[in-house]
């Protein structure tokens, strides 16, 4: 698949360090979805649908910080949709995010409120000026935000929200974040593990399963095209949790 030109038609800050871009053309992604997104000169980076048009960044290194020099009216080239996206199954939903995690989550909770689920979310942040997105997930239904620092909401990560509702009432969980966070939720989850899809972050190069660098072991599941929505029973079979991959390959371990 090649790149479209896409034109920046709005910019938006979060907060300090996330920005949303809207563009010109439109998609129609699944949400969870992602694009191969080309800050022209600089580098090749997946990217979750926040919107049908546009995407949700936390500036980190050179491609997102590239990406947040260009203002409406400059352009990137954009591969997408690509992967598989999150599958809306039963009629209660729980949607539960990290940071930027939040992003994908967003456009997944409004599409099932317009299919008429009832959507539940809790989204954790560092502190209270990192929040994104909070008129949204309001929207949708009830919202539990917790912050590391108990800036806002309940005092400690996402996974600690989880202590003020039953997760194993809701038909689905829908994860997207931090990976020890993701697996914080999961280990608290046992039992209904094949009722838990999580959107997971792995060194996408190529984005068309072709190169190899985003395979989890011991499967050699290809993220970039067999996810990045994977079911966390799969997941636990898995590398997931304990290591990634990096740039050149080698194993990043996490720590416990
Ligand atoms: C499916 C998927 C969806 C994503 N969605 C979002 C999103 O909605 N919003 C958002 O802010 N971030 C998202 N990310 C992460 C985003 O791709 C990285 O933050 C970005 O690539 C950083 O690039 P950089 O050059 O600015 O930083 P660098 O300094 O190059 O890297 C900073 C961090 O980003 C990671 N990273 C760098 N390049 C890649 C890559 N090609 N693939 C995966 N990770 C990489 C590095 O491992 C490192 O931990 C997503 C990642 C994946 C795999």
């Amino acid at each position: 698949m090649r790149p479209v030109n896409a034109v920046i038609r709005e910019v938006a800050e979060e907060n300090p360090t996330v920005r949303t871009f809207r563009f010109v053309p439109s998609f129609d992604p699944v949400p969870g979805q992602y694009l191969m997104v080309w800050v022209r000169g600089t580098d090749e980076v997946p990217m979750s649908f926040s919107y049908q048009d546009g995407i949700t960044v936390q500036s980190l290194g050179e491609a997102t910080e590239a990406l947040f020099c260009l203002g409406p009216g400059k352009s990137v080239g954009l591969r997408g949709p690509l992967g598989n996206g999150f599958d809306l199954v039963g009629d209660r939903i729980l949607l539960v995010g990290g940071g930027v995690g939040a992003a994908p989550l967003a456009l997944l909770g409004e599409r099932a409120r317009e299919d008429g689920l009832e959507v539940t979310s809790l989204m954790g942040f560092r502190c209270s000026s990192d929040l994104i997105f909070r008129s949204r997930f309001e929207k949708m239904g009830d919202l539990v935000i917790t912050t590391d620092d108990g800036s806002e909401g309940v005092c400690g990560r996402a996974s600690a929200g989880l202590e003020r509702l039953d997760p194993g009432s809701y038909d689905q969980i829908y994860l997207c974040g931090p990976e020890p966070m993701m697996m914080d939720v999961i280990l608290r989850c046992r039992g209904f593990e094949s009722r838990i899809q999580a959107s997971i972050n792995r060194y996408i190069k190529c984005g068309m399963g072709i190169c190899g660098s985003c395979c989890l072991d011991p499967e050699g599941i290809r993220v970039c095209v067999e996810g990045p929505v994977i079911r966390a029973d799969r997941l636990l079979k898995s590398e997931f949790g304990r290591y990634r991959r990096g740039p050149g390959g080698l194993k990043e371990y996490y720590r416990r």
